[in-house]
């Protein structure tokens, strides 16, 4: 984890004693004197967390937080403001402006830096989404990012008590937007179809530090994996915080809350959370794009290769045998050359559709480039395959493709067949599978070769 962090304190003291202890876990310090000097500092290196004055002679600490919140290339900065005990109006402005968290004088030192840490975290995952989605932008596949997300999230809580939660649901009621649930301890475990974005969770529950016990296993859960967990505390339980912290929580706060504060802070862990979520949607739909042929839809030489691979492994294993055919359009460059480009796009994706509608769910269709194809059926002989492949030939011959320019165009198909199995390497019933189908293109095209191993 990277660590540049910027002071912004117009109290020499009170930075050195920060600087110190901040040096002292190797994170790197930044020192501004005022609120100007901050906002310079921070939009000229980007640190990677700011620990913010409330009181600076020129700014205060809620107004050097707005442009950062308002400039992108700030907007992402985890700010924690040290103070001393400020009112809890300027609490609630300070969360309003865009504050993480606050840090009473004098700092804890534990809970200060696992503080830090969580947000470091939380930033890095921000960081790396804001990465994919340029990236995926540049490859013109991203969609561009919502500003604001206004769905309503569900936010569970967890209380000690069932009248205690109830009390804590129509506290934050009015001051949130989302809808707030009040589970039972195991019914929050086994949730049902409806997942909370977010817990709420008492530290202490039947037992003391039961809460972060249940914490981690909502944790530990597929379903409950990425929610956002708030752990709420007894007051003057600094140890138990930075615990929590460094356990996942995204908050603390401690009991009794401010409704309004808690439903500020819990909008902050709902937008994180949401992103986190973001990034993990991108990732999956990276991979599934890696895998995939954007025209028509089906896998590509990516995916199938490694996936033929392993056919041929099983089937050695189980003594099985699995057919593999090469497919070629036949004079597909007339195609092209008779009605354009568009055409024969759409004659490739038709062709997918035909072949896919007439295989089994466990045949795989690939395109491996162009117009050609690959299709592997496990667990099948030569007579089964060959049958198979006849009639995706005819499905191609018998109905002319529609163009999407109007008219038809007649197409046929020629493929290549080669059976597997035992020690034999993929490898070569590929080869083999190549060879046929340049015999059958020889031959006269629309038609099926089986490779004479094969035959044999
Ligand atoms: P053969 O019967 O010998 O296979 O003849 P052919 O014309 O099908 O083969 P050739 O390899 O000479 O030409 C293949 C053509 O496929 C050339 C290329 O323009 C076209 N092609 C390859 N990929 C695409 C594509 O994604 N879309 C379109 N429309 N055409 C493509
Ligand atoms: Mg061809
Ligand atoms: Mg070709």
């Amino acid at each position: 984890m990277s660590g540049r962090i910027l002071i912004i304190d117009d109290v020499a003291t009170s930075r050195i004693v920060l600087r110190t202890r901040l040096q002292a876990c190797c994170y790197r310090v930044m020192e501004a004197a005022c609120g100007a000097a901050g906002l310079r500092l921070a939009r000229e290196h980007a640190p990677d967390a700011i620990l913010l004055d409330l009181d600076l002679p020129d700014l205060d600490g809620i107004s050097v937080c707005r442009p950062l919140r308002a400039d992108p290339a700030t907007r992402m900065i985890p700010v924690v403001m040290v103070t001393g005990n400020p009112d809890p109006g300027a609490r609630l402005r300070a969360l309003a402006a865009g504050v993480d968290d606050f840090m009473p004088r004098p700092v804890d030192e534990p809970l200060l830096l696992a503080r830090l840490r969580s947000l470091l975290r939380a930033r890095e995952t921000e960081a790396e989404l804001s990465l994919r989605e340029t990236t995926g932008r540049a490859l013109g596949f991203a969609e561009e990012v919502p500003a604001f997300d206004g769905r309503r999230a569900v936010i569970a809580v967890v209380a000690p008590e069932p009248e205690a939660a109830r009390a804590w649901q129509a506290a934050l009621a009015p001051h949130s937007a989302h809808r707030i649930t009040v589970p039972g301890r195991a019914e929050a475990v086994f949730c049902g179809a409806v997942v909370p974005d977010a817990f709420v969770l008492a530290a202490d529950l039947a037992r003391p530090g039961d809460g972060l016990r249940l914490m981690s296993d909502l944790r530990c859960r597929t379903a409950t994996r990425h929610a956002a967990m708030c752990i709420v505390l007894p007051e003057g339980q600094a140890e138990l915080a930075a615990m929590a912290l460094d356990l996942g929580a995204g908050e603390v706060v401690t009991a009794p809350f401010d409704p309004r504060e808690l439903a500020l802070r819990l909008d902050a862990l709902v937008r994180r959370k949401r992103l986190g979520d973001r990034l993990r949607a991108s990732l999956r739909d990276g991979m599934r794009q890696a895998v995939r042929d954007p025209l028509t839809g089906l896998h590509n030489r990516r995916y199938m290769l490694p996936h033929l691979a392993r056919i041929a492994e099983r089937a050695g294993q189980t003594g099985a045998r699995y057919a593999v055919m090469a497919l070629d359009l036949d004079r597909f460059k007339t195609v092209n050359d008779r009605w354009g480009h568009g055409a024969g796009d759409a004659v490739l994706v038709e062709l997918a559709r035909r072949l896919t509608d007439n295989m089994r769910a466990v045949d795989l269709l690939a395109r491996m480039g162009g117009e050609e194809f690959l299709v592997a059926l496990p667990d099948t002989g030569l007579a089964e395959a060959q049958a198979v492949a006849e009639r995706l030939c005819r499905v191609v011959e018998e109905q002319p493709v529609p163009l999407p320019t109007g008219g038809t165009a007649s197409v046929t198909l020629s493929i290549g067949l080669a059976i597997g199995g035992g020690a034999r390497p993929v490898g070569e019933v590929l080869d083999q599978a190549d060879q046929a189908l340049l015999l059958a293109k020889a031959a006269g095209r629309n038609q099926v070769t089986v490779h004479q191993m094969t035959a044999a």
